[in-house]
């Protein structure tokens, strides 16, 4: 089984919280990226555990996948398809995710993108308040959002995810609740929640230093956190991960093939590619990127061989991170102090992050790890 990521770096401005590898464009250069893509596809080698076998998950992620022109991404998906099974049977069963920013989706794009073998979207709504969309420097406001949902349930598309941002800074007078009540409305399958958070040479960081805006802050974090957890389980959703909430059926395969330590196959500007042992990733600048693969050179600018110790972190860090939890066997045994604080449940033999928990995953992760090293 292969799981397939493209990094598609387009975008037509960049949002004041975004430090992501992105390429700000008026005009795509739809047919470099494209063939670039395909190039790197044929020539790369992800190593012989992610390589053979039938590709049972594509994820077009970015940047603003929405912005490629739909026939771009039937050829994409049609070519990555027959790349891994030449033959007629190549299409069918795979989750085909797009990640899609709500103006780009017109009722003839989401047919198209549906006709393509796109089956599932990522929609960014992130707010259904214009003046945060605004401070956002989101290129949709509030309406759009419902009307994307139209159209791409008109499209027969059934599995949709919505994108929201929370624990914004106090001025912009957010009402959470009010928005997420807004998206539970849109019945969407999937929601992914994130926190704003302050990267370095961002527009959003840039105002702070100058004092136009406030750090988010950490009480409103928890509070908008665990708030989410109660209304979205009352709604019928199961956080499966520490970020996302799905109705039953709808987890995502291919994020999921992520945490569960499976291997994968990267492709595009910036993206990463896991073997089981070997982390790759591709230079992060579009321009440089495009330079190689012309070149005939390589597009992976380094990569890191996990030892078994690294391995065994982030063994336990991504299983605490998904509702599968930790397996309780030697050395992790359930701890008085995490279990004490509620960080932590049994559930069938596996030690499971609570939403408390989740909150504070990289502290609990490296106090059980610290444990684990005293009992050695
Ligand atoms: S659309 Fe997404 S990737 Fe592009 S700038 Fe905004 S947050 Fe970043």
């Amino acid at each position: 089984m292969q799981h397939l990521y493209v990094h598609v770096p387009f975008c037509v401005r960049r949002c004041s919280y975004c430090d992501f590898s992105i390429a700000v464009r008026k005009r795509i250069p739809t047919n470099e990226y494209v063939n670039a893509v395909l190039t790197e596809m044929r020539s790369a080698d992800p190593g012989p555990a992610a390589r053979g076998g039938p590709i049972s998950t594509i994820y077009f992620g970015g940047g603003t996948p929405s912005l490629l022109p739909p026939e771009a991404i039937t050829t994409l998906v049609d070519k990555l398809l027959r790349s891994a099974d030449p033959g007629p049977a190549a299409r069918g069963g795979q989750e085909v995710t797009l990640e899609a920013n709500p103006e780009d989706v017109t009722p003839d794009h989401a047919k198209a993108w549906r006709a393509s073998g796109i089956n599932r979207v990522s929609l960014g709504g992130q707010s259904f308040d214009d003046t945060v969309l605004k401070w956002m420097h989101r290129s949709h406001d509030a309406a759009r959002i419902g009307a994307a949902m139209h159209a791409l349930r008109g499209a027969g598309i059934e599995n949709i995810s919505l994108d929201l941002i929370f624990a914004l800074p106090d001025e912009l007078h957010r009402d959470w609740e009010r928005d997420l009540d807004m998206a539970l409305a849109l019945r969407p399958e999937h929601l992914s929640l994130y926190g704003l958070t302050v990267e370095p040479r961002t527009p959003l960081d840039r105002w702070i230093s100058r004092g136009a805006t406030h750090a988010p802050d950490e009480e409103r974090y928890a509070e908008e956190y665990l708030f989410a957890h109660r209304r979205l389980s009352a709604d019928g959703f199961v956080f499966y991960e520490v970020s996302n909430a799905a109705r039953d059926g709808f987890r995502s395969q291919h994020n999921s093939a992520y945490w569960s330590g499976r291997p994968y196959v990267g492709l595009g500007p910036a993206a990463h590619s896991f073997d089981g042992t070997t982390r790759r990733w591709n230079l992060r600048a579009w321009e440089a990127y495009r330079r190689a693969i012309a070149e005939g050179r390589s597009p992976v600018e380094s990569e890191e061989r996990l030892t078994g110790e690294q391995q065994e972190l982030e063994r336990v860090y991504l299983a605490l991170r998904t509702d599968e939890g930790l397996a309780i066997t030697a050395p992790y045994r359930p701890l008085p102090p995490l279990m004490s604080r509620g960080w932590l449940v049994e559930h069938n033999g596996r030690l499971r992050c609570t939403p408390e928990g989740w909150l504070r995953l990289d502290s609990l992760v490296n106090e059980l790890d610290m444990h684990t090293e005293t009992q050695q």
